[in-house]
C-alpha cells in the first residue's frame, strides 16, 4: 500500500517534484541540530493542485501515509522534521514561491507558501509598502512556516505576529481537498474563522499553500538607539516613558544583557561595542512613524533626555545613518550565531507580562544558581514579554553533556516559573516535538481536549505533520 502510494506521488509530482532522498540530507537536519531525520521520500510540488493530489494519495494509503510540511527548516523545535522512513514523506513547499499579486489600494500580496520572507519584504517595496513581520532568519524561513508557527520577530509590539498580518490563506485538508480562502478582505464575517485553524498549528492540520498577506505603508522617519540601562526594571521605564511620549510610534523594543552582546563581540566578526564601557543591561529601541526625521528625532531625545534625568539610561547612541542603524541591529540578529560558534546553548522562549519580565529575569537567575553552574545568554523582545532565556554549559562542559544532565532541571525550573508567573513556556517557537511533553504537562486538560478534537475532526487518520505538537 506504501510503496505503491510513493509510486503514486512520484507520478503525480513529475520528476522535478522528487528530490533523492540521500541529497535532501540537509532538508532532514534540524535547524539547532537536534534532530536527524529519515524519510520515505522527498517530494517538491509546484503548483498547490500537485500538493493536494499528494495529500490525497497519502490519506487514501490504507491507514495512511505521514505528510510533514518544510518551509525554510529554521524552525527551533524540531517540527519540519520526519521521522518514519517507512511511512512519513517530508513535503517542501520551497517550489511554490511566486509573489501572484501585490494590490497596493488594498495593501495586500498574495504570496505562495514557499515564497522566502525577505522576497516577501523585497515585493512589498517595490509597491512602496512594507510587510512588517521581520527576524533574524528571514533570508530563509518562508511564509507556509512563518504563518504555520505563528512566529513574532522584531516588530510584534506595533504590528502584531504573523496571525495579525494575515487576511487570507489557501490550504490543503488532512483528506486532499483544497480550501480556497484568498479573498484578501478585511471586513468578513461569514462563519469560523477556517484559516485561523492553520495559523500556528505547525502543520498538523494541513498544508499552507498560499496567502493574502496585510502590508502598510513604510515609514517616512525612523529613529534606532542602543541604550545602557542601568537594570531591567530601568529598561521597561523607558519603554513605557517612549510610548507615553511617541504613542504608536515604538516599533522595536530589544533587551540584549552584557553577556549576549560579549559572544557576539567575540564570535561575530566586524562587531564592535556602541559604547565606551560595558553596562549589564542594553536596549535596542526603534521608533518609526509618518512624520520628518527631524520631529521624530526631537521626540526621542525628549524621551531619552527624561529617562537620563530618572536615571532610567546609563549611555546611549542614536543610530545617525542607515548603515549605522544596520549595525546596531546586526548586534541583536546575530546573537542566535554568536552562540552556535560558541558551542550552543540550550535555548527558552518564555514569555510573561511586559511589566512582569524584571521579576522573571531576578527570580529565574536565582532558581538556576539553586540547579548549579551555567552561564547565561538572555536576550529578546522585551516589549512582547518574551525572553530567550539561554543557557550555556559552564566552561569545559560540552553542551550535549550539559543538554542531557544538569539543564533538564534548570529548563523545568525557568518554565514552571514562567508558568506560575502567568506567562507561557514557548512564546514564538511553538511545540514541534521539542515542547511536546511540556504542552502536555502545562496545557489545562479543556485546551488539551478541545485541540484533540480539532485534530481528530479534520484528520481522522492522523497524517499530518504525525507526533508534532499533540502527539499520536
Ligand atoms: C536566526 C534565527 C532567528 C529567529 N528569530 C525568530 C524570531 O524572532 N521570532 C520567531 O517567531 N521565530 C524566530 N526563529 C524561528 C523560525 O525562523 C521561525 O519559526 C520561522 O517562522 C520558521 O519558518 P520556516 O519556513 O523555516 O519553517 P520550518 O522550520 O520549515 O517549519 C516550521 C513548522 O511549520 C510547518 N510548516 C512549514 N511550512 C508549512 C506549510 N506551508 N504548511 C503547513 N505547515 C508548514 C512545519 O511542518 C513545522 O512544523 C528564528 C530562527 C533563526 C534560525
Amino acid at each position: 500500500m506504501i510503496a505503491e502510494g510513493l509510486r503514486q506521488i512520484a507520478g503525480a509530482v513529475g520528476e522535478q517534484g522528487v528530490m533523492p532522498v540521500e541529497a535532501a540530507e540537509p532538508l532532514l537536519r534540524d535547524e539547532r541540530g537536534l534532530y536527524r531525520g529519515r524519510a520515505a521520500m522527498v517530494v517538491r510540488p509546484g503548483t498547490t493542485r500537485e500538493c493536494a493530489r499528494v495529500v490525497k494519495i497519502c490519506a487514501g494509503a490504507g491507514a495512511g501515509i505521514g505528510v510533514v510540511p518544510q518551509g525554510g527548516n529554521t524552525g527551533y523545535c524540531g517540527g519540519a522534521t520526519p521521522f518514519d522512513p517507512d511511512r512519513q514523506i517530508l513535503l517542501s513547499l520551497s517550489r511554490m514561491n511566486r509573489i501572484r499579486e501585490v494590490d497596493s489600494v488594498n495593501q495586500t500580496m498574495t504570496v505562495e507558501a514557499g515564497a522566502v520572507l525577505s522576497s516577501v519584504h523585497t515585493a512589498a517595496e517595490e509597491h512602496g509598502l512594507m510587510f512588517p513581520l521581520s527576524m533574524g532568519s528571514e533570508g530563509s524561513c518562508q511564509i507556509g512556516g512563518v504563518l504555520s508557527t505563528n512566529a513574532g520577530g522584531i516588530a510584534v509590539l506595533r504590528y502584531g505576529n504573523a496571525r495579525d498580518l494575515v487576511l487570507g490563506i489557501e490550504a490543503i485538508l488532512p483528506n486532499g481537498e483544497i480550501l480556497f480562502g484568498l479573498k484578501g478582505l478585511r471586513k468578513d464575517n461569514t462563519g469560523y474563522d477556517l484559516k485561523s485553524l492553520f495559523l500556528g498549528a505547525e502543520g498538523t492540520l494541513g498544508v499552507i499553500t498560499a496567502a493574502v498577506l496585510k502590508l502598510v505603508p513604510q515609514p517616512k522617519s525612523r529613529q534606532t538607539a542602543w541604550l545602557a540601562v542601568p537594570t531591567p526594571a530601568a529598561a521597561c521605564g523607558v519603554l513605557r516613558q517612549l510610548q507615553r511620549d511617541s504613542g504608536e510610534r515604538v516599533v522595536s523594543a530589544e533587551y540584549i544583557s552584557r553577556e549576549s552582546l560579549e559572544l557576539v563581540l567575540e564570535f561575530v566578526a566586524g562587531t564592535r561595542d556602541p559604547l565606551d564601557r560595558p553596562f549589564p543591561h542594553y536596549l535596542l529601541i526603534e521608533v518609526a512613524g509618518g512624520e520628518s526625521r527631524q520631529r521624530l528625532r526631537r521626540t526621542v531625545e525628549a524621551a531619552f533626555d527624561s529617562g537620563l534625568e530618572q536615571g532610567h539610561i546609563a549611555d546611549g547612541v542614536l543610530a545617525e545613518s542607515g548603515r549605522q542603524r544596520d549595525g546596531l541591529w546586526r548586534l541583536r540578529e546575530c546573537i542566535p550565531e554568536a552562540e552556535r560558534h560558541s558551542g550552543g546553548s540550550v535555548k527558552h522562549d518564555i514569555s510573561v507580562r511586559v511589566s512582569a519580565v524584571p521579576q522573571f529575569i531576578d527570580e529565574a537567575q536565582r532558581c538556576l544558581e539553586a540547579q548549579g553552574p551555567c552561564r547565561l545568554s538572555v536576550f529578546g523582545h522585551l516589549g512582547d514579554g518574551n525572553l530567550h532565556f539561554n543557557l550555556r554549559p559552564p566552561p569545559g562542559t560540552a553542551l550535549a553533556d550539559f543538554a542531557a544532565g544538569p539543564a533538564g532541571g534548570m529548563t523545568a525550573a525557568l518554565h514552571d516559573l514562567a508558568v506560575r508567573m502567568g506567562g507561557s513556556f514557548s512564546a514564538e517557537h511553538g511545540i514541534g516535538v521539542l515542547k511536546r511533553d511540556e504542552l502536555e504537562r502545562y496545557a489545562s486538560p479543556v485546551a488539551l481536549s478541545t485541540m484533540r478534537a480539532l485534530k481528530t475532526a479534520l484528520d481522522p487518520k492522523g497524517i499530518m505533520n504525525p507526533g508534532k505538537v499533540l502527539g499520536e
